[in-house]
């Protein structure tokens, strides 16, 4: 069934995050379905302890469309670097809190992930983004898009745009970081449009 067809016209996001809802609601809107922030249902971001990416952001869906009654997406996603055996995967917002305490910050962050990796050869990094629609909180089959960025950690900051880990995630085939692509550029082939693309696929199959 086309998803234009489907009983999918409203769908709760599963964020508080206002560019998040721009972006997606734009991608969504040519299948006639709309998105509703989960804050306008008062519903409460939802707690993400597990190791995986699909498993939290599988966990805010079903979190959201529990308590609306609705159709619900949710995103995780987050950096995982080779030589820090895949860390620090999905507590890349919080990675040096957790291990120096303190506020959630990009700079320490940053400052954190080139110390990890002084003297060390391989740069090899990745971004994950997941993506999970539920067509109930007891749906069965989520539907589910992934995607993965490829790239190397460069120690020297380059570039003002996007936020994150971005001025250190360098992409050899377009000879720049993340931060210093142009933000159209970034997301036409990030993590995020890669992960919606799988997942609109999916949709129009659904
Ligand atoms: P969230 O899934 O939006 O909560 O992002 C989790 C964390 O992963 C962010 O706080 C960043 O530290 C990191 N991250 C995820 N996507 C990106 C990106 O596109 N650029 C830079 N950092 C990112």
């Amino acid at each position: 069934m086309n998803a234009s067809n489907s009983s999918l016209r409203q769908v709760v996001l599963a964020s508080g995050n206002p560019g998040k809802l721009r972006e997606f609601s734009a991608l969504f809107a040519p299948l006639g379905i709309e998105l509703i922030p989960q804050s306008r249902f008062g519903v409460s971001e939802a707690e993400e302890p597990y190791c995986t990416f699909v498993e939290n952001a599988l966990t805010k869906a079903r979190h959201a469309s529990h308590h609306t009654g609705l159709p619900a997406l949710a995103d995780d996603s987050g950096l995982c670097v080779a030589a820090l055996g895949g860390a620090p995967g999905v507590y890349s917002a919080r990675y040096a809190q957790r291990q120096q305490g303190g506020e959630k910050s990009d700079a320490a962050n940053n400052a954190l992930l080139v110390r990890e990796l002084a003297g060390q050869a391989d740069r090899r990094a990745w971004y994950v983004a997941l993506l999970v629609l539920v067509r109930a909180q007891d749906d069965p089959q989520p539907l589910i898009g992934e995607g993965v960025w490829h790239g190397e950690i460069v120690d020297a900051p380059q570039g003002d745009h996007g936020f994150g880990y971005d001025p250190h995630f360098y992409l050899p085939e377009q000879g720049m970081t993340a931060a210093a692509m142009p933000p159209e550029l970034k997301n036409s082939v990030s993590h995020r449009a890669r992960a919606l693309k799988e997942l609109l696929a999916k949709l129009q199959d659904f």
